[in-house]
């Protein structure tokens, strides 16, 4: 894995050198972000779109800092909207998720969303009403829940088999029967987020390839085929976050492009992707309050904890960790230390086994990789400790964000 960029490091230690309560805080590299972002759009063959699942991260100087490059946004939450709609620029977004309210609905219709990914019977029938009476014409994708080969599965799994998201291929002709009898609905297009954390590209490619196949029968469904134009297939790229093996997107890409070219009729694919786009800028710096030995383990106690970094505890994985030492030249033996956080509880464990030479209190621990499903996964206020500051660089973003605890 990469080291620690310099504009990086220099923005945490200045960050330290300005408060002396000991650090736990995020940092996130806008430059980093943007410069991703282009890239990964780059990659996609001619005519794909990319759509920033804000779940992931949706904080709003990364959601100014992605909506120039992306086209859009897909959004899950009341919530959501009202990040979007803070957003400077103004770029198409989509509504999706389980357990929509009317009042998202209806929010949604009036803000002429992009589309509605509709994902239950019942939810087509309250949309339609809602468009109606708002005299709007409602873009609509359904969410199919494919019947899935175990070969497709990882670990976080949302179709393929019973799942509260979107609509069983075998109730898919009366979903489209219903979306083509309502005059306030256009059926625009079908949607399908089947996993998260793929880390295969091969996998991925294989998981495109079975959606094309459905794809002209699933459109021939509607009474009008031909207005039927996209096929949304999800996020769910995945980060290797305890290896360095790279998910091969411009690979991933170039494949795609070959899978589609071989269409007679090919969608407008589109991507709504989270954890790939924004999981690289983020970093979670801990200081270093304690180090221990029990039982032969060594133990590293550090401000903060995973009530603001959820995320190594939620996939109970051992995250990265780097140091940077108050003092340079340190000497001392390695060890593999274990790094907790301050919390009551052995599941406080951000990482285990992670070879260090003499960290201690006052040292600074880096945990990169945390940009997305990070802070905002997290149970912040879980003994009460103070929330972490949130830092953006470079300094023309708003630097320096810390809410206040409730
Ligand atoms: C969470 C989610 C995404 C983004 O998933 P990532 O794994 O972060 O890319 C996209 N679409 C839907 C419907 C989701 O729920």
């Amino acid at each position: 894995m990469a080291d620690l960029a310099g504009h990086v490091r220099t923005a945490i230690l200045d960050a330290r050198e300005r408060d002396a309560a000991p650090m736990a805080a995020f940092f996130y590299d806008l430059d980093a972000l943007a410069s991703h972002a282009r890239t990964v759009k780059a990659a996609l063959p001619e005519g794909v779109e990319l759509y920033y699942a804000i779940k992931a991260n949706s904080d709003t100087p990364l959601l100014n800092t992605l909506a120039p490059i992306v086209d859009g946004f897909e959004l899950s939450s009341g919530g959501e909207l009202d990040r979007a709609e803070a957003c400077r620029v103004d770029k198409p977004w989509l509504l999706s998720g389980p357990g929509k309210l009317d009042s998202e609905l209806e929010h949604a219709v009036a803000m002429q969303v992009s589309a509605v990914h509709v994902e239950s019977l019942s939810e087509i029938d309250r949309l339609a009403a809602i468009a109606h009476t708002k005299g709007r014409v409602q873009p609509v994708f359904i969410r199919i829940n494919p019947a899935l080969d175990d070969a497709f599965s990882t670990r976080l799994n949302m179709a393929g088999r019973a799942s509260p998201f979107g609509i069983d291929e075998a109730q898919l002709p009366e979903a489209v029967a219903r979306v083509d009898a309502r005059p306030s609905l256009a059926l625009q297009g079908f949607h399908v987020h089947a996993m998260s954390h793929q880390k295969s590209a091969e996998r991925h490619l294989a998981l495109m390839a079975f959606y094309l196949t459905r794809w002209p029968e699933w459109q021939a469904l509607s009474r009008t085929p031909s207005s039927v134009t996209h096929l949304n297939v999800g996020g769910g790229i995945g980060v290797d976050y305890t290896g360095s093996d790279l998910f091969d997107w411009p690979g991933f890409c170039r494949a795609l492009a070959d899978q589609l070219d071989a269409l007679e009729h090919r969608p407008v694919v589109r991507f709504e992707i989270g954890r790939f786009l924004s999981a690289f800028c983020g970093y979670y710096v801990m200081e270093v309050l304690d180090a221990k030995q029990s039982h032969g383990e060594h133990f590293l106690i550090c401000r903060g904890g995973t009530h603001q970094f959820r995320l190594p505890a939620a996939q109970n994985h051992d995250h990265p960790v780097w140091h940077l030492p108050r003092q340079m030249a340190t000497t001392g033996p390695w060890h593999d230390w274990t790094v907790v956080g301050q919390l009551c509880t052995p599941k406080d464990v951000l990482s285990r086994r992670q070879a260090l030479k003499n960290p201690r209190p006052g040292d600074l621990l880096v945990l990169p990789l945390a940009g997305a499903y990070g802070y905002n996964i997290s149970h912040a206020d879980f003994l009460c400790h103070p929330r972490p500051a949130l830092h953006y660089l470079p300094a023309h973003a708003p630097q320096r964000v810390t809410e206040a605890s409730p």
